[in-house]
């Protein structure tokens, strides 16, 4: 599996259109959650977050927030953001245009937001094109790599710890693939950031 932590300066001048971090004064960084909601673990994760006066975006697979509605409920309850993340979680490079609109529609039917994050990072340029008009759409600036099982939690929340800037959004999954590595990686970082004096935005 080929990832960086800390997503280049360079991609992000090359993609303007999309949303890769914030620029702000404020020490305050940008939680995501991918994937969810699931019965296992959403609602640990918004106790955690509560517990630190945390906000968060949860980018959710329509499909699970169809089969899954108190926990999505529980997610808007609680004042976090959540995004359009396509209702079958499918890959934007291996569809059409319109079948990729297609699903992506699908999930709006169930839940409306303004933003949107393809699944895998990965779309066509012409997706983008047309999306980008539609969404603010949010990739990331710090990756956790919880959804890669060969690392432990702890490895997974000092990446974080160490590639964090003021406005940076950080990707974490509500998934039972990632969830022996969030449920360590999630806690670390949010008592470190705050020590470190940082709040935890959604974003509107
Ligand atoms: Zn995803």
């Amino acid at each position: 599996m080929t990832y960086l932590y800390k997503t280049p300066q360079l991609l992000k001048w090359y993609y303007p259109n999309l949303i890769w971090d914030f620029t702000t004064a404020e020490k305050c960084v940008y939680l995501t959650f991918d994937d969810g909601p699931t019965t296992e673990y959403t609602l640990w994760i918004l106790e955690q977050l509560e517990s630190y006066n945390a906000k968060a975006t949860f980018f959710c697979i329509g499909n699970n927030v169809e089969k899954h509605p108190k926990e999505f409920e529980a997610i808007i309850k609680q004042k976090h953001s959540v995004g359009n993340h396509t209702y079958n979680h499918i890959n934007g490079c291996n569809n059409s245009l319109l079948s990729y609109l297609r699903d992506i529609r699908k999930c709006e039917a169930i839940f409306k937001s303004n933003l949107f994050r393809p699944p895998y990072g990965r779309m066509s340029n012409k997706q983008s094109a047309v999306l980008t008009k539609e969404y603010k759409v949010i990739m990331w600036d710090v990756l956790s790599g919880d959804f890669d099982t060969s690392l432990s939690g702890e490895k997974c929340a000092e990446a974080v710890i160490d590639n964090t800037t003021n406005g940076s959004i950080i990707v974490f999954h509500d998934s039972i693939k990632a969830a022996d590595r969030l449920k360590i990686a999630l806690p670390i970082v949010l008592e470190t950031l705050t020590s470190q004096g940082f709040t935890f935005k959604a974003i509107l």
